[in-house]
């Protein structure tokens, strides 16, 4: 049904404008009425300038404000909005994914509805890859943007981390990319469900150019991610890359062995030379010692057991509640 609609919806748009859709904006939102009305004004008129046939989709990650309401009444007017809304929310990486499923355009630019990523780029985007052949066209921040401490100090572990892990320097890299529909169908057909969209774009290996920017500060709203949510989500971007952090385990235990190898030696000799074992306290550094590593060891362990339980349940990543296409 959904898909016929989809098809009629084409038809009767493909009649009205006989140029083939070339470029789908695809905007993850989450509470974001304020500024959906303004970053639509400003798509269309920098793409009214490319003179490219264009669509943006909204995805609506189980915002709780207005922004369903806005975006079904913008639908309403433009025959370029179509709007996907989420039962609840699923998090940025489930709406780019449903996003990328809906695409119908020769190629998809990602970009957050916040106007941090400035539509002004989108002509330069669409030449690098309509006329360079670029497969990839990505924003890079020149720039961060103001952070709290704690999301600062987290930032800098994470992406020293990740590119350990994955040998790929990330800090600057942002979602706002322009994707070649080879690149989304090859994204589309990797088959994990805890994704990093970040991480898993550049993993894929396409021809990429870069563009660098400076995003502003958010124009109005607030930002959709607590501290919580960034945490669990570099801890996904990690353990779905690598499994470096089961090795190092290895390593605590071989390290740990050789310690009470050497400390079992010393015991056995300060034993056989008449004198008494060296008190408690010894005692109850060596438990606290290898109780916290191997609380640590177990840690690490779970947490890919968390995602492989993620993995084999095979849940849908989103559940869509409805969709609108224009009329
Ligand atoms: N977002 C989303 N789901 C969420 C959180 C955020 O779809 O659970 C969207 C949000 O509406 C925005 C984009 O993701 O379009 C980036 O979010 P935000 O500006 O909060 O992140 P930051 O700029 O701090 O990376
Ligand atoms: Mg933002």
């Amino acid at each position: 049904m959904a898909a016929e609609n989809h098809d009629r919806a084409f038809r009767k748009g493909a009649m009205t404008d006989q140029r083939e859709l070339k470029i789908s904006c695809v905007v993850p939102v989450y509470n974001e009425a304020p500024v959906i009305e303004t970053l639509v004004n400003r798509i269309s008129e920098v793409m009214r300038k490319t003179g490219d046939r264009y669509e943006v989709i909204f995805v609506d990650d189980g915002s709780q404000d207005k922004t369903w309401d806005t975006l079904k009444r913008i639908t309403a007017s433009s025959e370029h909005i179509r709007a996907i809304r989420f039962t609840r929310n699923f998090g940025k990486e489930s709406a780019i994914q449903a996003g990328l499923q809906a695409v119908r355009g020769k190629a998809a630019i990602i970009m957050d509805a916040d106007l941090q990523h400035p539509p002004d780029l989108l002509p330069e985007m669409i030449s690098l890859w309509g006329k360079n052949g670029y497969e990839v066209v990505e924003g890079v921040k020149t720039t961060r943007q103001k952070e709290s401490l704690i999301n600062k100090l987290g930032s800098v572990v994470f992406y020293t981390a990740l590119r350990r892990v994955s040998g790929f320097d990330l800090r600057k890299d942002t979602d706002f990319k322009l994707l070649d529909r080879k690149v989304i169908d090859a994204y589309l057909s990797l088959n994990e469900r805890g994704r990093f969209f970040r991480t898993l774009i550049p993993y894929l290996g396409f021809r990429t150019a870069r563009i660098p920017f400076s995003p502003d500060e958010r124009e109005s709203g607030n930002p959709g991610f607590s501290f919580f949510k960034r945490f669990d989500l570099a801890v996904t971007a990690i353990t779905s890359f690598s499994s470096l952090p089961l090795h190092v385990v290895t390593l605590l235990g071989v390290f740990t062995f050789l310690f009470s190898f050497l400390l079992g030696l010393h015991t056995i000799y300060v034993k056989l030379s008449g004198r008494a074992v060296e008190g408690f306290t010894t005692v109850i550094l060596i438990v606290l010692f290898i109780g916290s590593i191997l609380m640590i060891a177990l840690g690490i362990i779970g947490e890919y057991i968390a995602r492989i339980f993620e993995e084999v349940k095979h849940r849908p990543v989103f559940v869509v509640a409805e969709t609108v296409d224009p009329k």
